[in-house]
């Protein structure tokens, strides 16, 4: 005999009637901003739930343009992250709260589902991971074919002001990419972040050093006297001053630091990431094996021979050409000196080949952490570079992005 589970009594109408509201709450999804965090919202939410009407507006004529651009045209569209210990090595905001996130989507869940939507990926040698095409149209197409195939519909020049205009729809998903000026996110009701700009290269006026044009100096640590920040790595130098990894990894953690001070601040440089008891040492050793060659035909830690001469002649003068044995104590502590912390006075900005980020946005106070969804607007969700979280170059914005993309697409689906 068949068995028929009868419930012992109705639930009430009221309980229904709620039952019935969140379904039909749960219908339509607006997304404004066509970048990679709003693509991404939408195709994750349209393969979650495919009965979601989603439409995307952009306010220009045309979507995913920074992808188009992004990594010289090639999409640096995450990393490895094998060098990365802890994420604060490479969000100077919003770590922790994508600690919490990359739980349930990270570096390796991005790989798996570029290569599962037909896009293959590869990693270079400094871990950052590009589409083997070297295009970034492949991870663009992928986008539109995607959106065309799940009928996601896309208005562009539609440029969105108000909440209100969006009355119509159940939930509302801002994704507008980085503000220049705090005004432009007070359509979203929300508590922001000063923005200012992060991931530049530093002006610095010095002749002699700008000679160098050219050079790099594999291992150095940048750093700001009397504070915390510092940074590591690669260091080139430029016609205008200085660029390369270290330099931009200090320019997103001092970001807000040196727009207060209108990027006129000190800046110090250990050329050869060792301590003074180390440099000590080796010239120490130099002095005794090479006692009677030319200070400029032996390097310690086989600096470039240009950045070389352009230091023993700074702390040295004429006496560069001297032999080891020539120097005396002072002049070895002025030449460790150099080494460990050459000071220099950053006079200003200039662009990272176009690429920058911003720092600021959207507070991260004003939104639920496991969701993105506002704690003051039921249904209004943030992702991408509008909330408060930047990265360093390496494939990390893009990363955040796809992170809290996929986190509000989960968050709407578990709603349903
Ligand atoms: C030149 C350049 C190169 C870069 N290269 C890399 C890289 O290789 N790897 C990496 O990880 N990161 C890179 N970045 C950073 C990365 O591009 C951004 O972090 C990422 O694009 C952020 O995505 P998003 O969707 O949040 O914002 P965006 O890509 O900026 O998209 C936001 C969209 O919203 C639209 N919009 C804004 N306001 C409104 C509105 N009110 N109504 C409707 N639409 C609106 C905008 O027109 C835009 O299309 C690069 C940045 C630049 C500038």
């Amino acid at each position: 005999m068949e068995m028929v589970a009868t419930p012992k009594s109705s639930p009430p109408f009221s309980y229904l009637l709620t039952q019935v509201d969140t379904v039909k709450m749960n219908k339509r999804t607006a997304i404004v901003g066509g970048g990679a965090a709003g693509f991404f919202v939408a195709v994750n939410l349209k393969e979650m739930m495919p009965d979601m009407e989603v439409t995307i507006f952009e306010s220009s004529s045309r979507v995913l343009k920074k992808v188009e651009i992004s990594g010289g045209g090639r999409c640096n569209c995450t990393n490895s992250f094998a060098q990365v210990t802890d994420l604060s090595q490479v969000y100077p905001r919003g770590h922790r709260l994508l600690k919490r996130l990359f739980k349930t989507f990270n570096h390796r869940d991005t790989y798996k589902w570029f290569e599962q939507h037909g896009v293959k990926l590869v990693t270079q040698e400094d871990e950052c991971v590009f589409p083997a095409s070297q295009d970034s149209h492949t991870i663009i197409n992928c986008f539109l074919n995607a959106a065309q195939k799940q009928r996601i519909e896309i208005r562009t020049n539609q440029r969105i002001g108000k909440l209100s205009e969006l009355s119509d729809y159940d939930n509302i998903v801002v994704t507008t990419g980085g503000a220049t000026q705090i005004n432009q996110l007070q359509w979203t009701e929300q508590e922001v972040v000063e923005s200012v700009p992060s991931l530049f290269t530093f002006n610095i006026e010095d002749s002699a050093l700008q000679s160098l044009m050219g050079t790099v100096a594999e291992e150095t640590t940048v750093f700001i006297p009397g504070t915390k920040l510092r940074a590591s790595g690669p260091l080139l130098i430029t016609h205008w001053g200085m660029s390369g990894p270290a330099i931009l990894r200090l320019s997103s953690y001092a970001a807000r630091l040196l727009a207060s001070n209108h990027y006129s601040m000190p800046m110090n440089v250990n050329w050869v990431c060792a301590n003074e008891a180390e440099v000590r040492q080796e010239l120490g050793e130099i002095i005794i094996r090479h006692s009677q060659k030319q200070i400029g035909s032996v390097r310690p830690f086989s600096i470039s021979s240009r950045l070389w001469n352009y230091l023993s002649a700074k702390c040295l003068g004429d006496r560069a050409d001297y032999t080891w044995r020539d120097l005396n104590q002072k002049e070895q502590n002025r030449l460790t000196n150099v080494l460990t912390n050459d000071s220099f006075q950053i006079s200003g900005r200039s662009p990272f080949k176009e690429e920058f980020v911003t720092c600021g946005g959207v507070s991260l106070k004003s939104v639920d952490a496991s969701t993105l969804e506002s704690k003051t607007r039921h249904g209004l969700y943030f992702a991408g570079e509008v909330l408060d979280i930047d990265g360093v170059t390496g494939g990390f914005n893009f990363q955040a992005a796809w992170t809290t993309a996929y986190t509000v697409a989960r968050a709407i689906y578990n709603k349903r």
